[in-house]
């Protein structure tokens, strides 16, 4: 087990925690004007990286806050935690992350 870091709560078992899917997806402008086609890639079409992957994440068993995180998907470590609009360490990515 391992702990993940709330940006609220500090350090804390992964238990607590609940995936809430890719960060970095913004609702379209104008969803109604959207083809057939952008709007299910918008709800059902992700990213599926093997490394370093920008993600929300839930402590639904402690301050039920949303975060953002930067999370490896082949080791499973985090990399590092932010609050929604702060950004997430800059590692192993060229460019500052902003979720
Ligand atoms: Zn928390």
């Amino acid at each position: 087990m391992q702990l993940i870091h709330c940006p609220w709560c500090g350090p804390r078992e992964e238990v607590e925690f609940h995936y809430g899917g890719q960060a970095e997806i913004t609702y379209p402008e104008r969803p109604a004007e959207l083809s057939d086609q952008d709007w299910a890639e918008y709800v059902f079409y992700r990213d599926n990286p093997k490394g370093p992957f920008a993600e929300r994440w839930s402590h639904s068993a402690g301050c039920r806050r949303w975060f953002n995180a930067l999370r490896d998907t082949h080791t499973y470590r985090f990399l590092g935690t932010a609050k929604p609009g702060e950004p997430l360490p800059n590692t192993q990515r060229n460019t500052e992350v902003r979720v």
